[in-house]
């Protein structure tokens, strides 16, 4: 995000080109950005503004009625949120920005040291599914995201995008955002746990699992599992034994192509 914001000030990153010789943003220590990496972030930042412009419209509201914005997650907590702001992936009308951190692990506080009781969480999730907005059908999504993913990456102007929104009968973004006081909440990510701290225990998922008829246990489809998912147990038959938490399944299925005998198949597994 900084190096987005910092390569876009200097005028060097005109989405989603990249105006150094080799088309690369270099940072340091050998580290660069590509024109892939500006088109993909922009992906990114695109559905996060295509996201909040949405979410405004449905209120029946616009830029300058929501003078607040909350950032939560990773972007609560690593991201500069002025700098976020100037790239757009926080609303430019926004006078105050809350950084937050993780909102999940605070309210799981708060419910294990009874601050708020489950039944309120509950009533508060209901209303918010009442209200709920789905982007997959939302009219006003489409229209936004597309003059999105034209800016970041066909590198259209942002004259354009305005003229875009006159289309769509939407009011124009500002050129600049208004100067934002940021306030933040949380200064690390897990602040209070103590000395022992917190170990992240993996979820292990489920274990599918099918038996080979015709399988001699050659291990190729082993060796050429990316995920390191699958293990072949010996016996009549051999059996695979694929843990689903770490199997790419259909978009992978490298599994199934080596297989020399063909008796492997993603669909037999139970
Ligand atoms: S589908 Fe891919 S990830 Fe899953 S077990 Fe087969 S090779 Fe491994
Ligand atoms: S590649 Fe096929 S034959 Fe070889 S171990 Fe895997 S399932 Fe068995």
């Amino acid at each position: 995000m900084a190096a987005l914001y910092s390569g876009i000030s200097a005028d060097m990153v005109k989405m989603p080109a990249i105006r150094t010789d080799d088309h690369r943003l270099h940072l340091q220590d050998g580290v660069y950005i590509t024109e892939n990496d500006v088109a993909e972030a922009g992906k990114a930042i695109g559905a996060l503004r295509a996201g909040y412009l949405t979410l405004m419209r449905e209120a029946g509201l616009w830029i300058e009625d929501v003078p607040i914005s909350f950032m939560s997650g990773a972007s609560g907590l690593y991201v500069d949120a002025m700098k976020a702001q100037r790239i757009g992936m926080v609303s430019p009308g926004s006078t105050r920005i809350i950084q937050f951190g993780n909102t999940s692990l605070a309210m799981a506080k708060e419910l294990t040291t009874g601050k708020v009781s489950l039944d309120d969480m509950r009533a508060f999730a209901h209303q918010l599914r009442a209200k709920h907005c789905m982007f997959a059908t939302s009219e006003d999504f489409k229209n936004l995201y597309s003059i999105e993913l034209s800016l970041w990456t066909y590198g259209m102007p942002m004259s354009a995008y305005n003229d875009m929104l006159d289309i769509y009968s939407m009011p124009h973004l500002p050129a600049e955002p208004v100067k934002a006081e940021v306030e933040r909440r949380v200064n690390r990510d897990i602040p209070d746990l103590g000395e022992k701290g917190m170990s992240v225990l993996r979820d292990p998922g489920m274990v599918l699992t099918a038996e080979l008829e015709g399988c001699i246990e050659c291990q190729k489809c082993v060796k050429e599992c990316p995920e390191k998912a699958l293990r072949i147990e010996g016996g009549e038959p051999p059996r695979a034994i694929i843990r689903s938490d770490l199997c790419m399944g259909t978009a992978c299925k490298r599994c199934e192509l080596v297989c020399p005998k063909h008796v492997i198949s993603l669909k037999a597994l139970r």
